[in-house]
Order: structure tokens, then sequence, then C-alpha cells
């Protein structure tokens, strides 16, 4: 065999342990008695420990600089080199830090988020204090096993946006708060012409249920290969060929939250359940770029489920399951309705964006020491007066509302507000190729843009950064532009600005 051949067989075994990962932590969330807590995260910590030492060994080391050697030649984009290429780099990496430092950021993860579950409930940052600077001291020590990055925060957000720069990152959120600013004070002014209260009421779960399969159905869910089930942080999982999970929770006085919230996750699946079968058991077989991942997602739910395209096909549906009369503009302008708040999972597709760069900004402050963990609140109740015009009553509603800090999850949020970016340059791309795309989506065909979004992007699995296939697919980089004016369409129809 060859040295390629014996490098591909390992990495479908690390594939597969990866794979046995994913339906541990789905049988977490969805089944698994809550006294199993205990036993679950060491059969967890077990399996990272094997895949680790699986991964960072010499053999893997030798067959890496064998695979290197064979390819010659071959395409510096064909699958192979793709390949060997993001094993050489998940393999430095992992290889950089010391397992004592990996096993103390878990530990670390696992108390921090302990505490912060006490602390939001109580409203009590004081009590949360330690265990961020804890979580922060140890993100210092893991950046210091790195050399060659711009800054320290580059470390940090190339855990979940390889490749992606801060400078980037920054100059794009620089240009979007720009433009959502005058956008959110336009609609303020006008506050008055979305009314969501068809939204409220009372809807009964099973009802509800049907309303989501019925709408999944024709983005691609399918019994014999995906499972949907109830959890309480609603996800997305891939445990292999023909094997795609989501879940959502329900809310009997609100149908909005798992419709749309449904459609978030199937579009997490899509992406996923759309990787060719030949990437699957090699480290290209996952999608790796969260800002790809949450482009998906926000696609269907926002882009798809929110247009005035789709509200023709929701509204009659809803109306009959609930026995409601709600025409398909009401529903439009409602699922649209603009109105700055103080929680990022509840924003809506203008404020959020400003949620994600407060964040994105304190992130790189304490980081990079020009911000204790102290002051954070001060300066997170600054920032949300300051960007979108609200008063924090408390921290449970402010600096604490979010789970990624407390586990150690620093550069990640950023990730969020580029999947808007990319989503935009998508759709712009998928309207200009598909030229009745609005039409087949009010007809409740969404089996064009699917079959368009798993040719151009999910077949590709992890094999390009998002930068890349972003040029492949629309010729451009990242950009606010596309995500902005597809906004102000939105914003023009329900407010008139
Ligand atoms: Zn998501």
């Amino acid at each position: 065999m060859t040295q390629l051949g014996e490098l591909k067989t390992r990495l479908a075994e690390l594939a597969d342990l990866d794979n046995i990962g994913h339906l541990l932590e789905w049988d977490h969330n969805t089944m698994m008695p809550p006294k199993g807590a205990q036993s679950r995260s060491e059969a967890l910590a077990t399996l990272g420990r094997v895949s680790h030492d699986l991964l960072i060994s010499d053999e893997t080391a030798g067959l890496l600089d064998g695979a290197n050697g064979e390819l010659d030649g071959a395409a510096p984009d064909s699958d192979d080199a793709r390949i060997v290429a993001v094993s050489r780099r998940r393999f430095d990496k992992a290889r950089r830090v010391p397992a004592e430092l990996v096993a103390e950021m878990a530990r670390a993860g696992a108390l921090g988020y302990e505490a912060w579950v006490e602390a939001r409930r109580r409203s009590d940052f004081a009590a949360f204090v330690p265990f961020m600077e804890r979580n922060l001291e140890l993100a210092h020590r893991y950046v210091d096993c790195f050399e060659g990055f711009d800054c320290a925060y580059d470390v940090l957000l190339d855990n979940f946006e390889p490749g992606m720069k801060t400078a980037q990152v920054a100059a794009l959120f620089a240009d979007l708060r720009a433009e959502l600013q005058p956008l959110i004070e336009a609609v303020r002014e006008r506050s008055d012409r979305a009314d969501d209260s068809c939204l409220h009421g009372s809807f009964p779960t099973d009802r509800q249920r049907r309303l989501v399969a019925d709408t999944l159905a024709p983005m691609g869910f399918d019994s014999d290969s995906w499972r949907m089930d109830d959890t309480v942080h609603p996800f997305a999982s891939n445990i292999g060929v023909g094997d795609t999970r989501i879940t959502t929770r329900w809310d009997e006085s609100y149908f909005a939250s798992a419709l749309y919230g449904a459609m978030h996750e199937c579009g997490h699946g899509l992406y996923e359940a759309g990787i060719v079968e030949e990437l699957k058991r090699t480290p290209l077989g996952h999608g790796e770029s969260l800002s790809l991942h949450e482009s998906q997602s926000r696609l269907w739910e926002n882009m798809v489920g929110r247009s005035r395209a789709f509200s023709g096909v929701l509204a009659p549906r809803i109306g009959e399951l609930f026995d409601m009369n709600v025409d398909p503009e009401t529903l439009y302008r409602a699922v649209n309705r603009v109105q700055p708040s103080l929680i990022r999972v509840e924003a809506d597709e203008a404020t959020y964006g400003l949620h994600i760069v407060l964040r994105f900004e304190l992130e790189q402050e304490l980081i990079e020491g020009r911000l204790a963990v102290a002051e954070l609140p001060e300066a997170w109740n600054a920032r949300m007066k300051d960007y979108l015009g609200i008063d924090v009553p408390d921290d449970a509603r402010g600096v604490l509302q979010d789970v990624h800090w407390s586990a150690g999850m620093l550069g990640y949020f950023p990730t969020y507000a580029l999947g808007n970016l990319v989503a935009g340059q998508l759709w712009e791309r998928a309207h200009a190729d598909i030229g009745d795309l609005d039409e087949r989506i009010a007809a409740g065909e969404l089996g064009p843009l699917r079959e368009w979004l798993r040719d151009r992007v999910h077949r590709h699995g992890a094999k390009f950064e998002a930068g890349e296939l972003l040029e492949r697919v629309t010729g451009a980089q990242i950009s606010v532009g596309p995500f902005v004016a597809y906004l102000k369409g939105k914003l023009s129809d329900v407010y008139g600005i």
C-alpha cells in the first residue's frame, strides 16, 4: 500500500472516532437521563485522548511526510492534496499544544460552565470573574504555543475560522457597523409599521410539528436519512453518510421559534448531508469553517424562510393548522420586525450584527490586556447603549447571557456575523444563476436552491477555506455589500426606508 493509502486509512479511523463523539454528544443532548452526565464526560474525554494520540503519533508524522512525497504533481486543489494539507495543519496545531494544557483547558471550561450557569441564574458577575480570568490566562498560554501570527487573536480565531485574520474581520465589521447603525436608527422612528402580534397566541405542539415537517420536507429532510428530536439548545449533527440529525424546541405561545429554528438547523444539516461520499471518512468530511456553516443555516432561516416569496407558502398553512387568519404580507412583516433587544439569540437580522461586533471588540481588548475581566460589565453596557441604544438592566441579560466565554471559547463569535455576510453573497449569486429563484420559492419548490448550494458549496466539505470557496463561487472575497443590500431591500418593504 502507498503511504498516502495508509495515511487515508488512519484518517478514516480518526473520522470514525470523531463521528462516535458526535453520536455521544447528540445522545447527551437529546436522550440521556441527567444522571448519565458524569460517565458520559469520562467517555468523551477518553475518546478525545485516543483520537489525539492517534493524530499526533510519530507514525502519523511519517505517513504525512511519505504521502506528501507521493503527491508529486497532483493539483494543489485535488482532493488528495487537500486531505494531506488539512491533515498537516491539524497535526501541527495538535502537536504544538502540550497535552497537559489541553486537559487544563477542558477542565477549566467545564468548571467555568458550571460557575456560569449559577452566576447567570443569580446575575452575579463577580462570582464568575475568577473562572473567566482562568480561561483568559489559559487562552494566553495557548496562544504562546504558536508563532507567525500577526496578533494573539488570530490564533484563537483560527480554531473556528481557518485562515481568517483579525485585521480582515475588523475591517469588515467596521463597514458593517457603519451600515447597520443608521438603518436601525431609521427603523426606530418607524417602529409602528411592523406588528408581530400574529406570531403570539396558542399553538399546540402537535400542530407545530406538522408545520415544521411540511416545511422541512421540500428543503430535503427525508426520514430515511434524517432525524429530528427535541432538545433545550437546538443544534445539528451529522454522524456519517445517510445519518443527519437536527433538533428543535417548542414554544406553545410562539410558533416562529420552532419553525425558523428548525429551518436554521436543517440548513446546517443540508450542508453536512451534501458533502460527497468520497470525502466523508476524510478530514474534509465535515464543514470546518463556522462562517460557511452559519451561512447555510441563516440563508435557509432568514433569506428563504423569512422572504416575501416563502411567506406566501407558509401563511395558508399556518392559517389552516392553527385555525387563524393570517395573510402572507402580515406574516412577512411580522417575521421581519426589527427591534433592538438585549439578547443576541433573539435578535433580528438587522441588530444581530451589532451584538457580534460588540463581542468581537471586547474579546480583542481582553486578549490584548486592554480590558480587565472585572471591567467587562461596564464596557458591555456602555457599548450596548452606544450601538443599540438600550440600557442593560442586569448582567444575566448582559455580559453573562452567552455560554461561550464560560467554556473558554474565545474567537468564536465573529463567525456568526461573517456567516450572514457569506450568506448575502451566496444569495445574490444564486439569484443571478437561477433566474426564477423567487418564483420557485413562492411555489414552494426549494429543490433548485438546495441543488445549487450542494453543487457550489456543500459537496466540497472542508476542502476550501471560506474566503477561497467564496472566491470560486462568486468571484469575490468576503464583503459587506450584498448582505446590506439584501437587508435594505427587506427594510424598505417593511418600513418604507
Ligand atoms: Zn447555527
